[in-house]
């Protein structure tokens, strides 16, 4: 099953087109994108059922974030070795980093980002959507607290980010439009491996990134099981899940987004948002 966000309204993809949620389920379900992940087995029991339901066309231009107003987000860091490597950093596969993007960070697949001063880079990733609650889960029962996957970029400043004696990893990251999501959540079953999904941004049509999550040191599972230690995941929290090698800023010379860059994400599956950046 693939979800979109289409102008605001929870949609679901099919074949013909756009099944509107709110409309075929007589009003059962709310139109609203972010709603159905605390209703997630009642919604995916109903939808496996839908008869034959009045489509519109996908009009891409009009996507939303699938995952508009998570209540957490996090970020895992330094998750592939090729990245830790170009960041001159050492990786741990027993120790986590994580950190948050702050929600009013998300925006949707499609559009134009505002460049706020310093440098801003990207960050190409695999995104995880919690669709059930998951407090102190193992490594095995894991993907059962999946609704899906998305697609996003961790967009950062990397001025205030790395900035001494502070850095401030979560807020560089957190500008407005800095953690665009989507085009669609697609649900586990819709992978080959879940476990293995291939990942890849252009700028300006040249390729700067291109990975597979099975590289990932913490697997999805693993940060689920790491992260609900602590404390519990909430239904449409967001999990943004580290990047692969080829970022601007470990570039030489070192590459930055510019007004009028555009830049071009991609994953097996997901789908491809595309982006154009423009001065604040
Ligand atoms: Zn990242």
């Amino acid at each position: 099953m693939r979800l979109v966000n289409a102008a605001g309204r929870l949609g679901l993809l099919t074949e013909r087109g756009v099944v509107d949620v709110a409309s075929a389920s007589g009003g059962r379900f709310s139109a609203d994108p972010q709603g159905v992940y605390g209703r997630w087995a009642e919604f995916t029991a109903w939808a496996a059922e839908l008869p034959q339901s009045d489509v519109t066309p996908l009009d891409d231009q009009s996507l939303g974030s699938p995952c508009p107003r998570p209540r957490q987000v996090f970020a895992i860091g330094l998750n592939y070795v090729d990245h830790a490597e170009e960041a001159g950093l050492p990786t741990s596969a027993t120790s986590m980093v994580v950190f948050t993007k702050f929600p009013t960070s998300i925006t949707g697949p499609v559009g134009d980002i505002e460049l706020p001063a310093g440098s801003v880079d990207f960050e190409t990733e695999l995104v995880v959507v919690i669709g059930k609650p998951a407090h102190k889960v193992g490594v095995e029962g894991a993907w059962g607290h999946v609704a899906g996957l998305t697609l996003g970029q961790d967009l950062s400043e990397r001025e205030l980010q790395l900035r001494p004696p502070n850095p401030q990893f979560s807020l560089g990251k957190s500008f407005p439009g800095f953690g665009p999501t989507g085009p669609v959540l697609a649900t586990i079953d819709e992978f080959a491996d879940p476990d293995d999904v291939e990942i890849s941004c252009l700028l300006n049509g040249e390729q700067m990134q291109r990975g597979r999550t099975s590289n990932m040191i913490f697997s999805v599972p693993r940060i689920i099981a790491e992260l609900s230690a602590t404390l519990p995941l909430l239904p449409g929290d967001v999990i943004f899940t580290g990047t692969p090698a080829g970022i601007g800023w470990a570039r030489d010379p070192r590459v930055l987004l510019r007004p009028g860059d555009v830049l071009t994400t991609t994953a097996d599956v997901i789908g491809t948002m595309n982006h154009r950046f423009v001065p604040a």
